[in-house]
């Protein structure tokens, strides 16, 4: 079982203490005795220990940085919402094929930012913007937002701001099963709580670091069992020997586990996986005895924003994949919605 994050290390920014939020995760952190570093800047965290870069990249995962948002653009956020609502970036995750390792290069420490009010009047701006359209905001798209919550309760925050919101509607995606805090969080429905789940096999060889298939499903369990509309996704999709079967298991599962009530308003999101050469390059760094194929030979190239094109499976795989899952998720979860496969 993968116990709730404990950084080894804080870094502060001195202006994070002028945010309650920022004085209260000081006191917190001073109370479990963990080691607290000042720092100017939440994006020049310099000196981290470590002999090499192997090792750094290491410490920096376990080292959380309690910081204030500056940028408060937000970017958008397609397929699967409007806007990404930035709370925190990093991930303390292990997963091999993460784009977290090419998007923040050497900068993989865990940030979490405490002027949340700031960021709500600017979540309040985009939905003014596009009222009275509803705006969707995305939580997870630079972290594991729910796998830091348990400390910082700030998505706990942001589930209650947007249970009393007009307009906005809050999304995110989690691997980890720390959910009990957010189990009695005001959402009124308008927060849809997602888990990414895979086939055993991705989890197991893939996904070191985040809760367990079992674990998950066990959290799934208990969201939907506090009223909050419940998502998967399935991402990322990987064609290994026995996929079929593995990717069955995994819907049986959920099947079976889930309550009635669950299976109706449910979401699926299907994502396969992709790679572009720099992800690959790091990847094998970071992770050098990875399983993940990442074998250009193997995969079609799509050209991609920013001349960086991406490797994905070829067609008749992608039909393949599209086939197989969109069985089973008829087959198991009729009332479903399947949002999108990309
Ligand atoms: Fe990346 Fe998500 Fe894994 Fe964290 S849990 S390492 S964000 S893929």
């Amino acid at each position: 079982m993968v116990k709730p994050f404990v950084p080894q290390l804080v870094y502060i920014e001195p202006r994070a203490l002028e945010y309650p939020l920022g004085r209260e995760l000081k006191e917190k952190f001073e109370n479990m005795g963990i080691e607290i570093r000042e720092t100017t800047s939440h994006n020049q965290v310099r000196n981290l220990p470590g002999e090499n870069d192997f090792q750094k990249y290491r410490v920096a995962k376990s080292t959380l940085v309690v910081g204030v948002r500056k940028t408060l653009k937000f970017d958008t956020s397609k397929p699967s919402a409007e806007y990404a609502i930035p709370f925190a970036t990093g991930c303390m995750g292990h997963c091999h094929y993460c784009y977290l390792q090419t998007t923040m290069g050497s900068k993989p420490y865990i940030r979490t930012y405490v002027n949340l009010d700031e960021i709500f009047d600017a979540a309040e701006q985009y939905m003014q913007e596009r009222s009275p359209e509803e705006t969707r905001f995305e939580a997870s798209c630079t972290s594991d937002i729910v796998g830091i919550d348990h400390l910082t309760h700030s998505l706990k925050h942001a589930i209650e701001y947007f249970g009393k919101s007009e307009h906005g509607k809050l999304r995110f995606v989690t691997k980890f099963a720390h959910v009990d805090h957010l189990l009695d969080a005001e959402h009124n429905g308008r927060t849809r709580f997602r888990f990414s789940m895979n086939a055993d096999y991705v989890i197991k060889f893939l996904e070191p670091g985040t809760s367990r298939l079992k674990e998950r499903i066990e959290a799934a369990v208990k969201v939907a069992a506090s009223g909050y509309p419940l998502g998967f996704i399935i991402a990322p999709i990987y064609l290994y020997d026995e996929w079929r079967e593995g990717y069955k298991e995994l819907f049986e599962q959920l099947h079976e586990k889930l309550p009635a009530y669950a299976k109706k308003d449910l979401t699926f999101e299907l994502i396969q996986h992709r790679f572009t050469k720099p992800a690959k390059r790091v990847i094998q760094k970071n992770y050098p005895m990875t399983k993940l194929e990442m074998d250009e030979e193997r995969r079609m190239y799509k050209w991609g924003r920013y001349g960086i094109g991406k490797y994905v499976y070829p067609k008749d795989e992608q039909q393949d994949i599209q086939r197989t899952l969109g069985e089973y998720i008829e087959t198991y979860f009729p009332e479903a919605r399947l949002e999108y496969f990309t």
